[in-house]
């Protein structure tokens, strides 16, 4: 709890800290252009609980219901928590994303580019979006086409939507690298700074090529003991 106002030690926390500190000096970068987006699903609350205790902030989730069963209560304990959408969304689920979440890392389509619209019109509320692209072109992965990047952000800003850079999940089981490195051409072709990329296999790979978003499970939270997307 926070009666004391003092933060705890968190050794994973700390080690990824360092880690995100060294890579960044390594590419010329400041620690603080790089956000650690905790990815807790599949967590309890009581799991999160150490990581709030120790100061963070901000969380990923990867499903609409799985975030709006945990968080409201921890985000009533912890007011400045930031909550990031990282999974794929449907657009039934657009009125719940856009009532909680902070950021949404996982727009990839025209349908759900205007459920977010027209919801975050509604809502007044305006979490910023990354587009993601489907980097590694793999028929099963969400993510628009790479040819296609230009004319969604277009899409998004006709929809009134804040866009906050590209986000991709490279292939499984190849080397990240020449897929971050196109992702962060893409920004740069597209005059966008944020990009979302790397996991906690290869986060200090993608802070090398640009990073400003990376989403980390495993490394903070030990192995996930179900499988999931
Ligand atoms: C689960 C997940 C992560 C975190 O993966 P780890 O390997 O546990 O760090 C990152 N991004 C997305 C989109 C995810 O679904």
């Amino acid at each position: 709890m926070t009666v004391t106002g003092k933060k705890l030690e968190n050794p994973p926390l700390d080690e990824i800290g360092r880690k995100i500190a060294k890579s960044a000096k390594i590419a010329g970068r400041k620690a603080d252009e790089v956000a650690l987006v905790a990815v807790s699903k599949t967590r309890s609350s009581d799991e999160i609980r150490p990581l709030l205790e120790s100061g963070h902030r901000v969380f990923g989730e990867n499903r609409v219901q799985e975030a709006a069963e945990k968080w409201p209560a921890l985000k009533a304990e912890y007011p400045d928590v930031e909550l990031h959408m990282i999974g794929q969304l449907q657009s039934n689920k657009a009125a719940e994303a856009v009532a909680l979440f902070d950021y949404i890392h996982s727009v990839d389509r025209m349908s759900l580019v205007k459920a977010l619209g027209k919801e975050m019109d509604h809502q007044d509320r305006h979490p910023p979006c990354f587009l993601q692209v489907n980097i590694g072109e793999e028929s099963q992965k969400g993510g628009c086409e790479i040819a296609a990047v230009p004319q969604m952000l277009q899409h998004l800003r006709d929809a009134g939507i804040k866009v906050a850079g590209l986000m991709a999940v490279p292939p499984e089981g190849t080397n990240a690298m020449p897929y971050f490195a196109l992702l962060a051409k893409l920004a740069r072709d597209n005059g966008l700074d944020g990009l979302s990329m790397g996991m906690s296999g290869d986060f200090e790979k993608a802070i090398k090529l640009g990073a400003t978003h990376i989403r980390v499970g495993t490394a903070l939270f030990g192995p996930r003991e179900t499988s999931e997307s």
